[in-house]
């Protein structure tokens, strides 16, 4: 699942598209560029890349964390959104992939406020804690291996401040959630984080059909 949304026909695809989205010149190349890749299904749709510079700019993030960067756009949606003294944490494993991020940060005039880490997230996630602490980070995003959702969703949660957001990517999975018969460890791993959010009285949820399915999670 790319550009379009989980069971939106064309039609009606098209037309969100045509008539929601701003995204801009550096956006739009991010986008085509990575979409000529075999990998391309791991980016995030336009939409899911608007909603999340509306809700930095939202609750007025200025510290920002993501936990999949791939090729930079997400990354350019919540810089783009971040004041300038704003910052975003960029977490991947792979120099390939966010070698091209970067080019487009600079291109958007943002690569300031970005600070890419190239490494295990968990680690990454274990040492912000250590040295910044609870509470000190207002938006993330996880868009990353998903067995490992619930354990970043959980560092997350300490990173987070009260009434910060977390945003989550692939909650839907193309469906294949809510396919019982579907026992696929991705799968059961999404689907065992969806079930565990819903009872988690530490947050309050939306799960939106959006892109491939994102949840937003406010911390209490
Ligand atoms: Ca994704």
């Amino acid at each position: 699942m790319g550009n379009e949304t989980l069971l939106i026909d064309t039609a009606v695809d098209s037309y969100i598209k045509n008539t929601s989205l701003r995204e801009n010149e550096v956006l739009i190349s991010c986008r085509e560029e990575t979409s000529n890749l075999e990998q391309s299904r791991m980016q995030l749709s336009p939409e899911q890349g608007q909603l999340l510079s509306f809700l930095v700019e939202l609750i007025k993030a200025k510290k920002s964390i993501e936990i999949g960067t791939f090729t930079g756009y997400s990354a350019l949606c919540v810089a783009l959104a971040l004041p300038e003294d704003g910052c975003l944490v960029a977490c991947d494993i792979s120099e390939r992939w966010t070698s091209i991020a970067q080019r487009y940060w600079i291109e958007a005039g943002v690569q300031k406020k970005i600070d890419l880490r190239i490494g295990s997230a968990l680690e990454t996630l274990d040492k912000l804690i250590t040295i910044e602490g609870e509470s000190t980070y207002d938006f993330a995003l996880i868009d990353a291996d998903k067995e490992n959702y619930e354990q970043y969703y959980e560092r997350l949660l300490i990173l987070v401040r009260p009434g910060g957001l977390i945003t989550i990517d692939n909650v839907l999975w193309s469906g294949k959630v809510a396919d019982p018969q579907n026992q696929e460890g991705t799968t059961v791993a999404i689907r065992s984080l969806n079930e565990k959010i819903l009872r988690d009285n530490r947050v309050t949820l939306t799960m939106l059909p959006v892109g491939d399915g994102m949840t937003v999670v406010m911390k209490k």
